[in-house]
């Protein structure tokens, strides 16, 4: 048996030590096109602002790849093609599979403005793009900064740290506002200012402007212009399905997979970012831009190819992040709705946090410490933890574990409840 992996990110590589724990014998070959293999992508924002050294980055050491016992090859697919179960490498090559996995992950909307191809117009998808920025990164420069997510702001915390100047447009009134709620954005908003950033409101770029065939500055939707060294964008992912719509397979936004991670070719599985996953319990399909859902999609794809039929259980969205120095964890379901994705999918971003059924708010805590919860009629649906996260971990249990929070619920929508306290008796009344 060989199995094939598409991809040399955390998906490919949860597939491998799935296939592993159970057939220790058949052959597995991994195809990759990064120069540096496999890294942690959310690890790119501490190298950025220099908190990480590169070598940081590598969650993996030789010795783990030995045991894991593959075959790595360096290279592009340029093809798949089913009908000979075989697959076509850039240079020529050719290699056969009888069970394959996609895991080509997603990359970053290109920016189609009128000069995007001038030098100095930069993204962060990979470990070669952070390091082309912080070779164009120097003190006393000048960036603009274009899109509303994490990646976006990892951005220009990583110029501010640089001792850049920093322009941050963003297309609406204000910050990432399809996840976070307007007190929240503010509270990012503030910091950023204190740090010197300059936020442009409903802010677009309709030109980036060159000079030799550099970028010198860039022109607005309003008529203004900024100048400026570089132009730095994240406005939106895009999973790279192109290889999977020439094979013929079904694609929507990603490669359609049922909840065993199997396209509609019964030997071609995809996971993590490329993927569009069916969810029985929401009985939708959806993108889930995240680290952990494509570690465990590529996990449970390895062993369904090795021949362990597994259902692919979704967990509930959790992510830490950093805005604007705030630690910040989004747990479950937070968003205004699905209606106001305007930018399509953010890096690290879930569909799930902006599916918000019938909920109310309870909220506390000021500035740098906030709690907002998501209330349902018996269960927390979601919560938004800014600054001090003792109740982090409480919550993604009682969130994730469904607890009925009946005995507190009426004390929550209290006005002026002491939301953070109530949350932490709850949980300490359960533990005892
Ligand atoms: C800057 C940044 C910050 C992020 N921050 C967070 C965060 O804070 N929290 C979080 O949960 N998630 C975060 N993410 C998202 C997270 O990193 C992804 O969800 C995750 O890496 C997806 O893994 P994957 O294996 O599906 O794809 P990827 O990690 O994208 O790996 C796919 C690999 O396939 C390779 N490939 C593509 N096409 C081919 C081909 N034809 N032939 C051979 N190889 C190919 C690519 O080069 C790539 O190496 C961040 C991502 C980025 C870029």
């Amino acid at each position: 048996m060989r199995y094939v992996i598409i991809g040399s990110g955390v998906s490919g590589v949860a597939a491998i030590e799935a296939i592993r724990s159970l057939d220790k014998t058949g052959e597995i070959v991994m195809i990759g096109d990064d120069p540096h293999g496999f890294y942690s992508r959310p690890g790119l924002a501490y190298y950025l602002t220099g908190e990480l050294h590169d070598k940081a980055l590598f969650p993996r050491t030789a010795d783990d790849y030995r045991r894991m016992n593959f075959r790595y090859l360096k290279g592009r697919v340029t093809r798949i093609a089913r009908e000979s179960r075989c697959l076509q490498l850039d240079g020529g090559a050719s290699l056969s599979y009888d069970r394959l996995l996609i895991a080509v992950g997603a990359q970053a909307t290109p920016l189609e403005s009128p000069g995007a191809d001038l030098e100095g117009v930069l993204k962060l998808d990979h470990l070669e793009d952070a390091k082309r920025i912080l070779k164009h990164a120097r003190r006393g420069r000048t960036a603009v900064v274009v899109g509303g997510g994490i990646t976006a702001l990892e951005l220009v915390e990583g110029f501010v740290s640089r001792g850049m100047k920093v322009h941050y447009l963003l297309r609406g009134d204000r910050y990432w506002s399809n996840v976070l709620d307007e007190q929240e954005s503010r509270i990012v908003e503030r910091r950023l200012q204190e740090e010197g950033v300059k936020l442009h409101h409903h802010a677009e770029v309709v030109e980036v402007i060159g000079k030799k065939s550099r970028v010198a500055g860039v022109r607005l939707l309003d008529g203004r212009s900024l100048k400026c060294d570089l132009v730095a964008y994240a406005i939106g992912i895009r999973p790279r399905v192109e290889l999977a719509k020439q094979a013929g397979l079904a694609v929507e936004r990603g490669i359609l997979v049922n909840e065993f991670l199997q396209t509609n070719d019964p030997d071609i599985f995809a996971a993590g970012d490329v993927a569009q996953v069916y969810d029985p319990a929401s009985e939708r399909s959806v993108l889930d831009s995240l680290w952990g859902p494509a570690r465990q999609q590529g996990y449970t794809a390895g062993l369904n190819m090795a021949g362990r039929k597994t259902a692919y259980v979704k967990s509930v969205p959790f992510n830490v992040t950093r805005l604007a120095g705030l630690t910040t964890t989004i747990i479950g379901t937070v968003g205004r709705g699905r209606d106001d994705d305007l930018v399509g999918i953010a890096r690290g971003d879930s569909e799930t946090w902006r599916q918000l059924p019938d909920a109310m708010i309870a909220q506390t805590g000021f500035e740098v410490n906030r709690l907002r919860l998501l209330i349902g009629e018996k269960t927390l649906l979601g919560a938004v933890v800014m600054g001090d996260q003792k109740l982090s971990f409480p919550l993604e249990k009682i969130i994730s574990e469904k607890v009925d929070i009946s005995p507190i619920r009426e004390r929550l929508l209290a006005p002026n409840a002491k939301v953070g306290e109530l949350i932490a008796e709850f949980w300490a009344g359960r533990k005892e």
